[in-house]
């Protein structure tokens, strides 16, 4: 008997309409675990570096882990790869909520979807079963009411729904996939993908328990968090504002990306932090999959105007969104704010590359290199009263719209006029809402990741350098941080990237990605609300999966995560040059408690070359082959 895992690859060609399924069997699982790396392995496997992320050559792979499904609170997440039509690289994005699980109730651990079907069409899973449905009716609607409409049509309201929306339809390149209508797998454009195969959505349904070899230590482990969780301040704090009350904080600090990342500081955060939203608009808070933290937003806006109406069905902005088309678009007013973050749910893109690419676009109108003729009349000041008709233009690829939707770099190739260097952008990624000139490690993040501006790389350096971080009894369980563990056992500056910092840069990008493999959130597992240690995460796949798999094993394959991505960025032809970051990044900030501070090219070039030589990479940056061997993977070796 499998435990955890379901030992069934779902593999669905939409060319064919062929379906298999695959049992690659208990080592497979226990080498991959599940999420980006077992997703990467396949996309390795089966995807050529030449193809076209748009064209049917490419293949999207849905990947839950052996731990989902069971009750471990945080263990809702699913990470779905394809190659990004972003980044033409490695393409990943990890989302919570409740599909994951019900994937694995629905008795399948992955699906991989190849080909493209010749009209739209959606994938219907329900205990084993599986079909490809039409879905002419649901082209071209807002995700909000294609969900209910999957719903009714199987009269069943338990249905779980991943989907893209009209943005994906329309070959958005950073559209995004969402369950429930509030939880995104928000990065690398994976929306885009499965809107150029012509699938709309995954609509499953299940009823098949998970087995787990130890139930009892399982359900203990469960019960003991939700009493530590009640009790842990962080924890309570981190639930009742969730990620939102970051804008003042960074503010404060000096590094709340504002203005496309010209300053540190916005005047008007305090008009859009967490605790206003929280105040005026929150009417409650949920929850993903078996979590008692409960620290997603739910807003509402009833206007006399019902236009200006927000819809609660799509929950609230979290922090990346409020600061990435809030303060980063120079936008004050909270109610656009969350009018915003409802449209983006409804067209389905992502809200990071959504904000950064406006707020690209705000600074070449400040520039004059773009005007009223190129946009049509629609205004892109900072803060402009257009900016809801903006995100409408890109969900449509409407006008101007239609170059914003290539996403920031892509748009400033066709502006050209020294646009480029307005392009917040790693690897054609647009930034997070982190301003790597006060966090320089979230900058190396942003360089190296195999995704370009990814923020969940590692730890953030402020959680590094304070003395509380460094107290056991800070963390909640008792535990000692893995970083103290490995022989680093003083705070670190946030700025700088020093020797010391890019090994433990590598030790924490590990753990990181231990998290995305097993499909864990991190919010759990980071020092400052921390409960679940990494000898609680190995202790939980062996009672579940009845393994005797040691912390080394369980690190060992987050590692593969990260090499996985960079062997497929290889492939694609990616070098040590498309890790860079934008010139704005080594040019004094402007306002705020850091005004003035820049990063150090030199420093940053070397911290590259040392991460290099930690982690087995080439000058280059492809996984030496060694390493890869080191890792299991020669099968996926080329030259
Ligand atoms: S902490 Fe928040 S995001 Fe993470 S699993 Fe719990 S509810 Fe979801």
């Amino acid at each position: 008997m499998a435990y955890g895992f379901r030992d069934n690859i779902l593999r669905v060609n939409l060319t064919t309409r062929e379906i298999t399924v695959e049992h690659p069997g208990e080592a497979f699982f226990r080498k991959y675990l599940g999420g980006k790396t077992l997703a990467g392995y396949y996309l390795n496997k089966e995807v050529s570096g030449e193809c076209d992320a748009l064209s049917p050559e490419n293949k999207v792979i849905v990947s839950a882990s052996v731990i989902t499904g069971a009750p471990i609170p945080g263990s809702s997440r699913f990470s779905v790869c394809a190659k990004s039509p972003q980044t033409d690289g490695f393409g990943s994005s990890e989302a919570g909520g409740f599909f994951g699980p019900e994937l694995k109730f629905a008795g399948f651990d992955a699906v991989i979807i190849e080909g493209k079907a010749d009209k739209p069409c959606y994938l219907w899973i329900k205990d084993g079963e599986v079909e490809i449905r039409d879905a002419a009716h649901l082209w071209g609607r807002a995700t909000g009411e294609v969900q209910e409409a999957i719903r009714e049509e199987h009269g069943d309201k338990r249905i779980r729904v991943l989907q893209t929306g009209p943005g994906g339809e329309n070959l958005v390149r950073f559209a995004a996939l969402t369950n429930e209508l509030k939880h995104w797998n928000g990065r690398c454009g994976m929306g885009a993908v499965f809107g150029s195969k012509n699938l709309r959505a995954i609509a499953v349904r299940g009823t098949q328990k998970i087995e787990m070899k130890n139930q009892p230590d399982v359900l203990a482990f469960t019960k003991w968090f939700a009493e530590a969780s009640k009790k842990a301040e962080g924890v309570q704090e981190f639930g009742a504002a969730g990620t939102s009350s970051l804008v003042t904080i960074l503010d404060s600090m000096g590094i709340l990306p504002t203005r496309n990342f010209q300053s540190g500081s916005f005047e008007d955060a305090a008009k859009i932090c967490g605790s206003r939203i929280n105040e005026e608009l929150l009417i409650k808070r949920e929850s993903c999959y078996a979590c008692p933290v409960r620290c997603k937003r739910v807003v509402e806006y009833i206007s006399d105007d019902a236009a200006q109406n927000i819809d609660p069905a799509y929950g609230g902005p979290e922090y990346e969104t409020l600061g990435a088309i809030g303060s980063n678009c120079g936008v004050s007013s909270m109610i656009d704010v969350c009018k915003g973050n409802e449209l983006i749910g409804k067209y389905g893109l992502d809200s990071i590359a959504t904000g950064v690419t406006i707020s690209f676009a705000m600074e070449c109108w400040e520039k004059g290199l773009i005007t009223a003729e190129d946009t049509g009349g629609i205004d892109y000041s900072w803060g402009s009263k257009d900016f809801l008709k903006i995100i409408e233009s890109i969900g449509e690829r409407k006008g101007f719209g239609d170059v914003l939707a290539e996403g920031t770099y892509r748009a400033s190739q066709k502006i050209g006029k020294g646009s480029e260097k307005y392009a917040m952008h790693a690897k054609k990624m647009e930034f997070a809402a982190h301003e790597p000139r006060g966090k320089w490690n979230v900058g190396l993040g942003y360089a190296v990741s195999p995704q370009g501006g990814d923020h969940v790389v590692v730890e953030h350096d402020h959680c590094m350098m304070g003395e509380p971080n460094m107290d056991p009894d800070y963390l909640g369980a008792g535990d000692i941080y893995p970083m103290m563990k490995w022989g680093i056992r003083e705070p670190i500056d946030p700025i700088g990237l020093s020797h010391k910092k890019v090994v433990m840069f590598v030790m924490l990008q590990k753990m990181w990605a231990v998290c995305d493999t097993l499909d864990l959130c991190i919010f759990l597992t980071e020092p400052s609300r921390r409960l679940t240690s990494m000898e609680h995460i190995t202790k939980f796949v062996n009672d579940i999966c009845g393994w005797d798999m040691y912390l080394d094993e369980l690190i060992q394959i987050g590692e593969k995560a990260t090499v996985l991505g960079r062997l497929f960025n290889a492939k694609c032809g990616f070098g040590a040059e498309n890790e860079t970051l934008p010139d704005r990044m080594f040019e004094p900030l402007q306002g705020g408690a850091l005004e003035g501070m820049k990063m150090d090219r030199a420093e940053f070039e070397e911290a590259k070359k040392i991460y290099y030589d930690i982690t087995g990479m080439d000058r280059d940056g492809k996984p030496l082959y060694g390493k890869v061997c080191a890792l299991g993977l020669e099968e996926l070796w080329f030259e």
